[in-house]
């Protein structure tokens, strides 16, 4: 098992993201870990090996990238996975029938999707809460909880829930806490370091940063947790292939600035939006009128590039969707490239509208994942998408 050492550990954000994990190669000298296309290993003699047999159970590119990604989190083990979905289904694998979840209610459509139509199903129950509300979670849990699973900031209302107040519930019942970071990212919000035993990510989204190539994640730091995941993740097999965890190599390398980029775009387009009389709510944790605004700076030290904005009616979020230049009409983000959705129609419509409209998750929300391109062209196309949803 990979375990993150006391040195990457001790190096700062950006340097851990250049060379956490990353050694020169031992037979050549190279600087980056080589791509290792294949699927085994040659062996010395029966049981002599230099540790790798088979590539779903090893292969050194992996290792490389689950290591660097153990130690942006801050966490001793990582588990890399095919997508961030496949993440999730190998933290749900740790559970057993009959066993309880407290789920955030707002959490990324496909994990809903897996609680609530497969893993329902194999006998795991699930509730479901707005877990900006500790108390909520408090009152959630049954002598049969063994996880409270959440996202925070949540997509796309960006609700925030406070780690550290629900970890306190979670180590006195024992029970394990397991936080999607993939919005905030180990940059801006490390969720060990206020108590979490679980960090998820999909590696798709700000990790890779440039929408090349589809991954996930899970990290942590007890020994007897990655055990039971380096077993799951032999054992259920959706690995990633060596070129993808080397594209997301590549990417964590630049994670540090790109996310300053985000993030500074991200503050002046979500203060500038609210400006705009078109644009009736603004949803950005950066924004002191967010109602978890000092949650957020307690918890974040940055707030990166995703903000959603409410234009009242379909109407007006069609004409903006459809009308920008520089952000794509596209679902995804996380890449340096600037990209508009609209989630009711597009990432969330697997929620019912009932329960949409009742979150706020309106049909005139839209959500944008601000990339890292100039900041003033990007306000100068988001303005005269404006304009015409004015006039819708
Ligand atoms: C995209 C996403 C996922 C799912 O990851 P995939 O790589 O698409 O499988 C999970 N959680 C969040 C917050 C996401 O944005």
């Amino acid at each position: 098992m990979t375990r993150v050492s006391d040195d990457d550990l001790k190096a700062g954000f950006a340097t851990r993201a250049i060379h956490a994990g990353q050694r020169p190669d031992p037979s050549t000298g190279a600087i980056m870990t080589p791509v290792y296309q294949t699927s085994t290993y040659v062996q010395q003699g029966l049981g002599r090996h230099q540790g790798f047999e088979y590539a779903r159970t090893r292969n050194p590119t992996r290792d490389a990238l689950e290591q660097n990604l153990a130690a942006l989190e801050g966490a001793r083990h990582g588990f890399a996975f095919a997508s961030g979905t496949a993440a999730t289904d190998m933290v749900l694998k740790l559970l057993s029938s009959g066993d309880h979840v407290v789920a955030g209610e707002n959490l990324y459509g496909g994990t809903h999707r897996l609680m609530t139509q497969i893993f329902a199903r194999l006998g795991l129950t699930f509730s479901f809460v707005d877990t900006r509300d500790v108390e909520r979670v408090s009152r959630a849990l049954t002598p049969a909880t063994r996880m409270v699973f959440v996202e925070t900031p949540t997509n796309p209302l960006m609700r925030i829930t406070d780690l550290a107040a629900v970890a306190e519930i979670t180590r006195a019942r024992g029970i394990l806490l397991a936080v999607d970071n993939t919005f905030a990212t180990p940059c801006f919000q490390r969720p060990v370091e206020f108590g979490a035993d679980l960090i998820v990510h999909s590696t798709t989204k700000y990790l890779n940063g440039h929408s090349d190539m589809v991954g996930g994640a899970v990290l942590c730091s007890s020994d007897e947790v990655a055990a039971k995941l380096q077993f799951l993740q032999n054992a259920s097999g959706a690995v990633p292939g060596p070129l993808d965890c080397w594209l997301t190599l590549r990417g964590t390398k630049t994670l540090a600035v790109r996310m300053r980029q985000h993030d500074a775009s991200g503050r002046r387009i979500a203060a500038w939006l609210e400006g705009q009389p078109a644009v009736r709510r603004v949803y950005y944790p950066g924004l002191p009128s967010h109602e978890q605004h000092d949650l957020a700076c307690r918890q974040m030290k940055g707030f990166g590039g995703m903000i959603s904005l409410e234009l009242g009616s379909l109407a007006r979020a069609r004409a903006m969707a459809e009308t920008t230049r520089i952000f794509a009409l596209a679902e995804s983000l996380g890449g340096v490239e600037s990209l508009i959705g609209h989630p009711a129609t597009m990432t969330h419509t697997s929620v019912p509208k009932e329960m949409r409209d009742a979150m706020g998750l309106t049909d005139g929300l839209v959500r944008l994942s601000v990339g890292i391109e100039d900041t003033d062209d990007l306000i100068g196309d988001l303005d005269q998408a404006l304009r015409k949803a004015e006039q819708a």
